[in-house]
């Protein structure tokens, strides 16, 4: 098939399998795969309302976003203690905030903005934030400065043009600012082991699936250089875990059950989730790319 990668730019790619109606395709050069879809404008503006974040299940998204923080939040130090590792302050733009739990584990040394798509989480994070968050999709943000450090967790597999945006988001990066990104690993052994049925094969949420070869390709093509990869447990409740698989299955009965879970507080659990199919990221702004 003719379809250009984003990843390494090559023209060819072959059909993988079919999900939900969309088909999943792989470039012959680096393995990268996409979903085959070209949706019109504001297609992100739209996908991404309330309903994806509180009772998404048709959507495959939250079953409770709000409810879901501390499991998030236990994720969100991590990250934060890992960027620690190399930058330790400066100012700081959440890409894809959502209701900025990552924004609210960053210590005051930390002067932090977002950018998020949907009315409902800015709203909800503008309560904590104020003007700092903004409601666009980062290819139409326009803050008018520049930033040390920027974030993208679970964000680049939902983009439409992943190409403009991580050139979006290299255009308001200092020189040799920093970018961590988090993104799933479709090379790792789970999406091998579950074939179509990896829980990240959720178009047209997910659109694009990175490995840890290809993101690197990708990276270097768009002006960054890769510094580092590594793998994180993520915290998830078992509301989450039952309401997605309700959708992978199309169960009613387990949508009726995470209900349920949700409101419990006794039963409604959090499990650690480590299968090394989330890769995180650190690259650096090339300076050699300006040059
Ligand atoms: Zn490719």
């Amino acid at each position: 098939m003719k379809r250009v990668c984003a990843a390494c730019g090559y023209p060819r790619s072959k059909f993988l399998f079919e999900k939900d109606g969309y088909s999943i395709l792989r470039c012959k050069n680096c393995c990268f795969e996409f979903v085959d879809f070209q949706p019109g404008d504001g297609f992100t503006s739209d996908f991404y309302t309330k309903d994806y974040f509180v009772d998404g299940h048709d959507k495959c998204g939250y079953a409770d976003y709000l409810q879901e923080k501390p499991n998030l939040m236990r994720s969100n130090i991590k990250r934060v203690r890992f960027i620690e590792n190399y930058v330790s302050g400066g100012s700081i733009l959440d890409v894809g905030c959502s209701a900025g739990f990552f924004l609210e584990a960053l210590g005051p040394r930390w002067d932090p903005y977002g950018c998020e798509p949907s009315g409902a989480m800015v709203e909800f994070a503008r309560e904590k934030f104020g003007e700092r968050i903004t409601r666009a999709a980062l290819e139409e943000y326009e803050p008018g400065r520049t930033f040390d450090v920027i974030t993208m967790w679970d964000c680049l597999e939902h983009t439409v043009e992943p190409n403009l945006f991580i050139r979006k988001a290299l255009s308001l990066l200092k020189d040799d600012g920093f970018l961590f990104l988090g993104t799933p690993d479709a090379g790792s052994p789970a999406p091998r082991v579950l074939g179509r049925y990896w829980y990240y094969y959720v178009p047209p949420s997910h659109l694009q699936y990175f490995d840890r070869w290809n993101i690197e390709i990708f990276l270097e093509r768009n002006g960054f250089r890769m510094r580092r990869l590594v793998y994180f447990a993520k915290y998830v409740s078992l509301a989450e875990i039952v309401a997605n698989l309700g959708y992978m299955f199309g169960n009613q009965g387990m949508k009726q059950l995470s209900e349920r879970l949700l409101r419990s507080s006794r039963w409604n659990v959090s499990i650690p989730y480590m299968v090394f199919d989330d890769m995180v990221v650190m690259a650096r702004k090339s300076t050699r790319f300006n040059d």
